[in-house]
């Protein structure tokens, strides 16, 4: 019999657990590790709450995949959604044809992203808004008669998505040994993370010379190749890498210099998570381009943007030609009036206020406490995103080896706790939804603490080097 959302299957969680084995391929996982254990199956969410198919209350200290910055169940996302799915569920934007979601979306994201971002090109992921940006600034370079600037800078354990492309521009080196020979025309420079390269520089010396990493690289591939520099303003799945003060002054410095454009990955640091709407705003980012993905509609619908600011949209218009690029979504009118009420609620409810004036703070502070536990070596972060770093030796500064295998143990012990707190190699990352309150602030930190203490018990068993 058909399966429609009213009559959904009850299963027992065995059951659906076989059938997630037999059937699904899960992103960025290893079957056969998975195939052993089994899914968790998560069947329910409320505000900062998840509920799995035992029933069992999980705090999300995530907020999904660093997403649901408004809080999971808001009645108010779901009414727009259906109102708009009544009205008109699908249209697209080809055909000299517009939608007022997109209309509306387009001229709100214009207003609330910094100066001079005021055209929006539409995707449905931040993979997709990124790859965008690749096709979108060659184009600008070869409108300008400078087909040769092609070359695009990242950093080296930067995220851009995991489509072919964005894959290539960011520089997870586990996804470029997938799938073949790297694509052309990208290059890496190392990431400014002053604790892994230098905990004994003073941060400011250190910053100012990790952004003079970008000027080497491009006096060496020869500044007449290079398109543009694209970077997060904190970076996420990297490892929470908090860029020292003065680097992005110093990397906007380069920029103008070089006459190279300047991509802000805003995927994450977008809608709130820093304590400014938008990540470039804290660190005093002037971009010619920005991606928005995630927090644009708290991940209830699939919706990115790339925001394209007056450099790059007047060669655009003024130039013409047809820009040989889009999706079948892209516009969706049902993400954009979901997004565009998710941009309502965090204005009424000030989100971005609470987080630089109330929770972001207190995260901090209560994180802080942690500094003193034999295994962490740094606590660091902005507004509600943090990384806890866990090291083998706080005297001598020693990292785990292999990389990897106690974040996890961590990150496990906190699952089993009910509380999701994520590891990238060994750092353990939160970035909760934005509308978590002090006691479940405490939560979070209280069982992370747990589960340091547990790992560390753990360490004999866990076949370091
Ligand atoms: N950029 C950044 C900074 C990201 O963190 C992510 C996703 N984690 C992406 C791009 C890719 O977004 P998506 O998964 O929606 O394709």
């Amino acid at each position: 019999a058909a399966v429609t959302a009213d009559s959904l299957p009850t299963r027992s969680t065995a059951d659906w657990r076989a059938l997630d084995a037999a059937h699904s391929l899960h992103p960025f996982t290893d079957y056969k590790a998975l195939a052993a254990e089994g899914s968790r199956i998560i069947t329910r969410a409320d505000g900062c709450s998840l509920w799995d198919s035992e029933g069992t209350e999980i705090l999300d200290g995530m907020a999904g995949l660093w997403c649901v910055n408004v809080g999971y169940g808001r009645r108010e996302l779901v009414d727009a959604a259906a109102r708009q799915m009544a009205e008109l569920p699908y249209y697209n934007l080809f055909f000299k044809t517009a939608t007022p979601p997109a209309i509306e979306l387009s001229r709100r994201l214009a207003e609330i992203t910094p100066h001079g971002l005021d055209h929006v090109f539409f995707t449905n992921s931040g993979s997709e808004a990124n790859d965008t940006v690749i096709r979108m600034v060659r184009q600008y370079w070869a409108l300008e008669g400078r087909p040769e600037r092609r070359v695009i800078i990242g950093r080296q354990n930067g995220y851009h998505g995991s489509t072919v492309a964005a894959a290539a521009m960011g520089g997870m080196s586990a996804m470029h040994k997938q799938g073949g020979p790297p694509l052309p025309d990208f290059h890496h420079i190392r990431e400014p993370h002053h604790f892994k390269y230098a905990h004994d520089q003073d941060p400011e010396v250190f910053g100012l010379e990790a952004a003079r990493w970008l000027d080497e690289a491009i006096q060496a591939i020869g500044p007449g190749r290079v398109a543009a520099f694209i970077a997060e303003p904190v970076q996420g799945a990297g490892g929470l890498i908090v860029p020292p003060p003065g680097y992005w002054a110093e990397i906007q410095r380069i920029c103008v210099h070089h006459d190279v454009l300047l991509i802000a990955d805003e995927v994450i640091c977008g809608f709130g998570r820093t304590g400014q709407w938008f990540g470039s705003q804290t660190f005093g980012i002037r971009p010619d381009i920005m991606t928005l993905a995630k927090g644009l509609s708290s991940g209830y619908l699939p919706i990115a943007a790339v925001m394209v600011g007056q450099r790059v949209a007047r060669t655009l218009f003024d130039k013409g030609g047809e820009f040989v690029h889009g999706f079948t979504y892209s516009g969706h009118p049902t993400a954009c009036a979901v997004a565009l009420e998710t941009i309502s609620i965090m204005d009424r409810e000030r989100l971005v206020e609470r987080v630089r004036e109330d929770v972001g703070p207190y995260l901090m502070e209560r994180l802080g406490t942690l500094r003193d536990h034999p295994l962490v070596g740094e606590v660091r972060g902005r507004g509600l995103m943090a990384g806890v770093e866990l090291i083998r030796d706080r005297a001598s500064h020693a990292f785990f080896s292999p990389a990897g295998k106690v974040g996890t143990r961590c990150r496990d012990h906190c699952f089993n706790a009910n509380v999701i707190i994520r590891a990238v190699a060994d750092t353990m990352i939160l970035s909760p939804p934005l509308v978590i309150s002090r006691a479940q602030i405490d939560r979070l930190v209280s069982a992370l603490a747990e589960a340091l203490d547990r790992t560390q018990r753990d360490l004999p068993d866990l076949d370091l080097a």
